[in-house]
């Protein structure tokens, strides 16, 4: 890595951003292409944002890849090649690097750089941003592509820190490999991160202990190297493959094609005919196998039945099965997509702790404290998620008008227009903020979309602004009471006007 720059106090951007993950990335591109000057500040010394950090072992999209990439240049949709159904980290990380070196991005980022700060000043109405290396920036735009799953969540266990072992965050892991071999794992959590890197964790560890609050729901992803005749199909029509995944709810998947009919008035047999179907197809397809799966909840309880069969055959040990079983509602939260995480739990080496309902009693200096025991561990691997939506945007002390803090603004939980916009912050975008489809979504596209729509948006800006001057409603309406009141001033001998002879 080359020395950092020094630090800059430039006062001419016309765009700051705020971080370099997929969403930064391709804001600095537009706002050159429209000629705008732009700086990215980004905390991590490379691209790439959740496949950067998130390097822990089975970390893969579970979007399918001809899906999950931009498209805002069909060049680069054309010439870049996949290998799986489903693009593991490193590939996705070279994709970020490759888009990075491909439109010369890295020029204007300044890495290892975290913004600390920004506020917008009222009487120049514009954005001034500060970071922890010294820079003191501005610029009349500020977004902040700061990410929805950037903030790593690390619940303040009793005893955090205690451990003599090593401790990993799925979040935030090592940039070299880290070797569980011969190793007491323990891991913490059980969402979309643990479910992917249990079965490889496995594979390596002595022992492996999990440590569950909440069962979640998690589909086979029967990922396998991508077909080349597939491949191939979709670059004959990417445009139309685009536009018709963007119709969808979550803007992926228009190529599975699902009967549009409701569970409630399929009979047993074709319950089970189609939940077969989208689990021998494997991903995210499985909640949509009927129209009304997520709207009526007898018709969710269907398909959580026949998920809870597919666990109860696939766990040996009865009692492990029905803990893996979740009862929440399927579909509330993202479901999950796994290569052979429940048939890890048949390994003799791998055991499933319920934590409910005292949660990790302790972490100690030998291990982990949990339903009462004490497990004795090598490794604790945190798989605890994010501060999601608004970790990082409230991790920035962001000050709007009158110096309203965003912490203060959303003290009663985030309100934003559109998910793009804060009353009180003016010229302050957010991409995937709450309030838009964002994380539920297919969530390149929504950030293309919201790029575009900021892009039109300061566009138009410019065309219909005077630089610099302050946007308000100039002549007054009506004009009867207008003249009724300047005469009602000149009866009263100008009361009000300051008149010098
Ligand atoms: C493990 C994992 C798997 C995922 N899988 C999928 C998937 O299959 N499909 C899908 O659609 N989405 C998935 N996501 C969501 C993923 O976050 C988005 O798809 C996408 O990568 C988000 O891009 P982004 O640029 O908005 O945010 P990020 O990629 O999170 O980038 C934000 C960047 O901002 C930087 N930053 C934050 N705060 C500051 C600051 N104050 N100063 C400087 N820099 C800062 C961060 O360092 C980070 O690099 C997954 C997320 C995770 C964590």
């Amino acid at each position: 890595m080359s020395a950092l720059p020094q630090p800059e106090t430039d006062i001419g951007f016309d765009l700051i951003i705020v971080g370099a993950g997929f969403a930064g990335m391709y804001m600095l591109h537009k706002a050159r292409g429209m000629g705008l000057r732009a700086r990215v500040f980004e905390a991590g010394d490379g691209v790439g944002g959740t496949w950067y950090w998130n390097r822990y072992p089975g970390a893969r999209c579970d979007v399918e890849s001809m899906e999950y990439s931009y498209q805002f240049s069909d060049d680069l949709q054309q010439d870049w090649r996949w290998t799986e159904r489903f693009a593991p980290q490193p590939e996705i990380l070279r994709y970020a690097n490759h888009v990075a070196d491909r439109f010369d991005l890295r020029a204007d980022i300044r890495f290892e750089t975290r913004v600390l700060s920004a506020q917008f000043e009222e009487s120049s109405a514009r954005w001034t941003v500060r970071t922890d290396r010294g820079d003191v920036v501005t610029g009349q735009y500020l977004v902040m592509a700061t990410g929805c799953l950037s903030s790593t969540n690390m619940p303040a266990f009793p005893g955090l820190g205690s451990f003599k072992g090593q401790s990993y965050h799925t979040g935030a892991w090592p940039h070299e490999p880290v070797d569980f071999t011969g190793k007491r794992v323990g891991v913490i959590g059980t969402g979309s991160s643990a479910i992917q890197s249990i079965p490889i964790i496995a594979e390596q560890a002595s022992e492996l202990v999990v440590f569950q609050r909440t069962a979640n729901y998690s589909v086979p992803a029967r990922n396998a190297p991508l077909d080349p005749g597939y491949e191939a199909e979709v670059k004959a029509e990417y445009t139309a493959f685009r536009e018709r995944n963007s119709q969808m709810m979550g803007a992926l998947g228009a190529r599975i094609q699902v009967p549009d009919r409701p569970a409630l008035s399929a009979t047993p047999e074709q319950h089970r005919q189609e939940f077969d179907k989208a689990w021998e197809r494997g991903g995210l397809g499985f909640q949509r196998s009927f129209n009304d799966l997520m709207i009526d909840s007898r018709a969710n309880e269907i398909a959580k039945s026949y998920v809870h069969e597919r666990i109860r055959a696939m766990v040996k040990d009865p009692a492990t099965a029905e803990l893996l079983c979740p009862t929440a509602v399927l579909g509330c939260k993202r479901m999950c997509v796994d290569s052979g995480y429940f048939d890890t739990f048949n390994l003799p080496h791998v055991k499933l702790v319920d934590i409910r309902p005292k949660g990790i009693e302790a972490i100690t200096p030998t291990g982990v404290r949990a339903a009462g025991q004490d497990f004795a561990l090598d490794a604790i691997v945190y798989a605890t998620g994010f501060d999601a939506m608004t970790g990082s945007l409230l991790k920035v002390d962001i000050r709007g008008r009158d110096g309203l803090r965003l912490a203060d603004a959303w003290s009663a939980g985030p309100r934003t227009y559109l998910g793009l916009n804060v009353a009180g912050f003016p010229n302050l975008f957010t991409i995937s903020g709450p309030g838009s489809p964002s994380v539920l979504t297919n969530m390149i596209v929504s950030i293309e979309q919201h790029v575009n729509w900021i892009g039109g948006c300061i566009d138009w800006m410019r065309a219909n602004n005077v630089p610099g001057k302050t946007r308000v409603f100039m002549p007054l309406l009506g004009f009867p009471p207008y003249v009724e009141r300047c005469n009602q001033v000149a009866a009263s001998g100008y009361e009000g006007f300051e008149l010098r002879a």
